[in-house]
């Protein structure tokens, strides 16, 4: 059996959307499932859309999603250049023989005719009327001794049909009078995406070809291309596309009104790459029995293309922002320090306050790191609020007995010798005892002083021993003093 080559061939735009890191993942996961290579192309020959700096925002997204490839321009291997820039050259004598065995032609239509071509009714959509298909070959020979510019188009068949078959979207068949004479070659001696993928991913012993579905319609015109050549047609697979929710209820295809779709721009927002992988390994994809929670590594024993689905896939972002609270939880409370320190101390500024007590509260409860600064805010400072908080049905307080509660709390924690959470919880427990209430009644003033919100990571205990005894013992004082 030949050894599993897949390929991952973006287009350096600078924005690496979730649908082209999906891609990547399938391709990885493709190869990897197999014992195969994973292989990394880029495709830079649309020298108009060409970003500076692209291809290192490819290069660091496959390495912080951790697809890792066998081959590439970074790595090299046994079929470089990995660039179709730097392989400009090669792709005129495939180009040429297509011409010699009667499947392309040398097209010299000016840019004026072309555009001129969208002003009648048949091509106004765009399309290309054939006409340099059959130029007598003495006409072809004035133009070239005239060094006449030319592109190089693929001569399609005027009848009967093409078709492939697609690992998940099963046979496929087009009528080739549909089928557009398109540009294999510019005239700059650039290949058309078109032309360089065909013969890359033959040159470069690509046996499955994993894309967007978009690709879907252009894939017998490549079936053909293979056939002219005498190649051995890889495996098709194309993906599902990849919809959002509309507010109408509606899906449409996914796109920045839906939410974030760029991988950076979800890793600002707070979302963990591992988390990201594993969601979007489901966005098309779904293991034989139910479980959600996948390692990369488990993904690559896992996956199987025939548990790839053609049916549309919905990002969902609530869920994703689940599968992030589950690769939180299951943390450290350390690992999570890490993580979350950047946006702890976003929150507390130059507060000599004790990182890793302030993640421990926050730890199984947060769901997106970018909560945490807004979650913690009041450590930095006691906001204003408004009485009526220490108000509390289920704790049994009300406007009589909280600032009671507050006071008898307040003196005993001031005798307290040593501040920490054991001798705050124990003092606090032991005056509900002493007074004869539920802990909650004595919990909740002091934490409500303490913080000076309703809702809050950790309880009392917690924030009064992070905050340290001045500055609890003071706020205490702030609170009592609305009595
Ligand atoms: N360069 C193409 C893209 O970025 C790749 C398509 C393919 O995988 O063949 O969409």
């Amino acid at each position: 059996m030949k050894k599993v080559r897949t390929r991952y061939a973006p287009s350096p735009t600078g924005f690496m959307h979730v649908g082209n890191l999906r891609t990547a993942l399938y391709e990885y996961l493709i190869a990897k499932s197999q014992g195969g290579d994973f292989v990394l192309r880029i495709e830079d020959t649309d020298r108009e859309r060409y970003v500076e700096g692209a291809v290192d925002v490819i290069y660091r997204t496959l390495e912080t999603a951790g697809l890792k490839h066998d081959e590439g321009p970074d790595v090299g291997g046994d079929y470089g250049p990995y660039v179709q820039s730097e392989r400009k050259d090669l792709y005129r004598p495939f180009a040429e023989k297509l011409i010699e065995n009667g499947c392309a032609y040398r097209c010299f239509c000016t840019k004026e005719r072309l555009e001129a071509l969208k002003d009648t009714e048949e091509f106004a959509n765009g399309g290309y009327d054939r006409h340099c298909r059959d130029l007598p070959q003495e006409e072809i020979d004035r133009l070239l001794s005239e060094g006449t510019p030319y592109v190089i188009r693929q001569k399609m068949p005027l009848t009967g049909s093409t078709t492939f078959t697609d690992a998940v979207f099963g046979e496929i068949t087009a009528p080739n009078e549909e089928l557009q004479d398109q540009i294999l070659l510019k005239s700059d001696g650039y290949p058309t995406y078109n032309f360089a993928n065909v013969i890359d991913d033959h040159l470069m012993g690509i046996t499955h070809v994993v894309r967007g579905n978009e690709y879907l319609s252009s894939t017998p015109k490549y079936n053909l291309l293979y056939e002219a050549f005498g190649w051995e047609i890889p495996t098709y697979v194309h993906l599902p596309l990849i919809m959002g929710k509309d507010d109408d209820g509606n899906v449409s295809k996914l796109s920045k009104r839906h939410g974030s779709t760029g991988f950076d721009d979800l890793i600002a927002e707070g979302y963990l790459p591992e988390a990201i992988i594993n969601y979007i390994a489901l966005l098309g994809w779904c293991p034989d029995d139910n479980n959600e929670m996948f390692t990369l590594s488990e993904l690559e024993k896992a996956f199987s293309i025939d548990r790839i689905s053609k049916s549309p896939a919905v990002f969902d972002y609530a869920k994703l922002e689940w599968f992030n609270g589950e690769y939180i939880k299951a943390m450290t409370t350390e690992q999570f320090e890490q993580l979350a320190k950047p946006y702890i101390m976003q929150a507390i500024g130059d507060k000599p306050l004790d990182t890793l007590k302030i993640a421990a509260i926050l730890h199984q409860r947060t769901t997106k790191l970018t909560q945490i600064a807004e979650n913690i805010s009041f450590f930095a400072g006691l906001p204003e609020y408004d009485k009526e908080l220490f108000i509390n049905k289920k704790s049994k307080t009300n406007a009589e007995n909280a600032p009671v509660m507050l006071k008898a709390a307040y003196d005993e924690l001031k005798a307290v010798p040593e501040w920490n959470s054991e001798a705050i919880h124990d003092t606090l427990i032991g005056l509900a005892q002493k007074l004869g209430v539920k802990n909650g009644t004595v919990m909740w003033p002091v934490r409500i002083a303490a913080a000076g919100r309703k809702v809050t990571p950790g309880g009392a205990v917690e924030i009064l021993d992070i905050l340290g005894r001045e500055e609890s013992l003071a706020r205490m004082e702030k609170g009592l003093a609305k009595f």
